[in-house]
């Protein structure tokens, strides 16, 4: 059987741990039967990096720029516990951070659903996709605890040394103050790579702050995403057939509960936090998360939501075969290649990857399936390489 040609190639980020097990597992018996697979390939695992002094990661991000798509296997983030076990030089940054601060992109997490495992929500039937703002508000905060009454200001020293002066608090005696700030480009790339995202997936856009509380604040927020979505969004949006619509955070949390899915919830950074977890959880299973970084240039990034499922790991270099859920995984290399596809219009291609996401659906439905998720659907389970070796057959079967 011929295999399928691309004319660009993806750019592919290794991994560690676990999943760097299941990534070569994955190309091998899963892609490269069917496809002439041609990759730009980054190695960075926790050593390379260390060796490069991290110079591959911003390669890696920089081909992203270049090509337009990638695929990243889950990395450690190096703490001082990994810096040991790994005998490393450096505590660097996480390697997503960096990724995402070369691309100025926005992660949008999306459950996978499968009939077998029932959402704890009953009533969604479609997935719901969380696009998480990923600058500033509390995580770049300046706390301070204060012991003794006295006034907490904010102070704007403008270049001209003009000052602009605003009371918080005279404070009567012991508490907390806490700065926080954002920047308009940051809110308008945040907002053209959701409204990007949801013209792509066709799904209609919810973004939901507290503008009632902060007038200026969380306002602002809304005013710019209002902004780009008329000025730049609508008429595409329109001819879609899809909308966005502006509401109040509490108000947003009432009506995905009891929506049907199927919508694009764009979060500012804390809600975007709590809001994945949740979604996630009430969706199934970590396992079952993927997660997309999309810039506002257009360039794309696939993953699996998970991390390196480290505890698997060192089961697996004990000599056990764990089963550990690919899924996700699956999904962030279909995901890739089938927008390598969509560019560079590569028909069949795309429909590999489509047979790929859905085949892959199919084994789990069939109930051959990992631990994680047997345990919720009340059946068996495989180990990895099981799981992985009977969607080989369905997509050979499918050939
Ligand atoms: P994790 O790798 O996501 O795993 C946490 C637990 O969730 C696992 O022990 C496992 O539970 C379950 N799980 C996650 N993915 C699974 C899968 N595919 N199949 C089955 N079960 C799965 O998180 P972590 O252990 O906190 O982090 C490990 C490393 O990953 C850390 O070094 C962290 O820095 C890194 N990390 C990387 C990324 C990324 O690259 N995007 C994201 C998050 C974390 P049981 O053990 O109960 O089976
Ligand atoms: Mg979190």
């Amino acid at each position: 059987m011929a295999k399928i040609n691309m004319k660009t190639p993806l750019v592919e980020m290794d991994g560690d741990e676990m999943t760097r097990i299941l990534w070569e597992l994955v190309k091998e018996e899963l892609i490269k039967p069917f496809v002439d697979l041609k990759t730009e390939y980054y190695d960075l695992s926790v050593q390379n990096r260390d060796k490069t002094n991290d110079a591959v990661t911003s390669e890696a991000g920089q081909a992203i720029r270049r090509h337009g798509v990638g695929v990243k296997c889950a990395t450690i983030t190096i703490t001082e516990a990994r810096k040991k076990e790994y005998a490393l030089k450096n505590i660097l940054p996480s390697p997503n951070a960096t990724i995402r601060a070369i691309l100025d992109g926005t992660v949008f997490r999306k459950p996978i659903n499968v009939n077998r495992i029932k959402p704890a929500i009953s009533s969604w039937k479609h997935p719901i996709v969380i696009g998480r703002h990923a600058y500033g508000d509390i995580y770049k905060n300046t706390e301070m605890t204060i012991d003794s009454p006295g006034k907490v200001e904010i102070v704007f020293t403008g270049k001209d040394g003009k000052e602009r002066r605003a009371l918080i608090a005279d404070m009567k005696g012991r508490g907390v103050v806490q700065g926080i700030h954002n920047y308009d480009d940051s809110i308008h790339s945040f907002a053209r790579s959701c409204f990007r995202y949801a013209l792509d997936e066709k799904l209609p856009v919810i973004f939901a702050a507290k503008d009632t509380i902060s007038q200026t604040y969380d306002a602002r927020f809304r005013e710019i995403f209002n902004n780009v979505y008329e000025t730049e969004y609508k008429n595409e949006f329109a001819a879609k057939k899809i909308d966005y619509q502006y509401t109040l955070i509490d108000d947003a949390v009432a009506r995905v509960v009891k929506s049907e899915g199927g919508f694009l919830w764009a979060c500012k950074n804390y809600d975007g936090d709590v809001m994945s977890d949740m979604v996630a959880s009430a969706a199934g299973s970590l396992a079952m998360m993927t997660s997309a970084l999309v810039s506002p240039e257009g360039y794309w990034e696939y993953e699996a939501a998970h991390g390196t499922v480290q505890r698997h790991y060192y089961r697996y270099i004990k000599g056990e075969r764990p089963s550990t859920n690919p899924t996700a995984l699956i999904f962030a290399w279909a995901g890739a290649l089938e927008k390598r596809a969509a560019l560079d219009d590569i028909e069949p291609l795309e429909k590999y990857a489509r047979s790929l996401r859905n085949i892959t659906l199919r084994t789990i439905e069939s109930g051959v399936m990992t631990s994680d998720l047997a345990s919720l659907a009340g059946c068996d389970s495989v180990d990895s390489w099981r799981f992985i070796e009977t969607i080989a057959e369905g997509l050979a079967a499918a050939a």
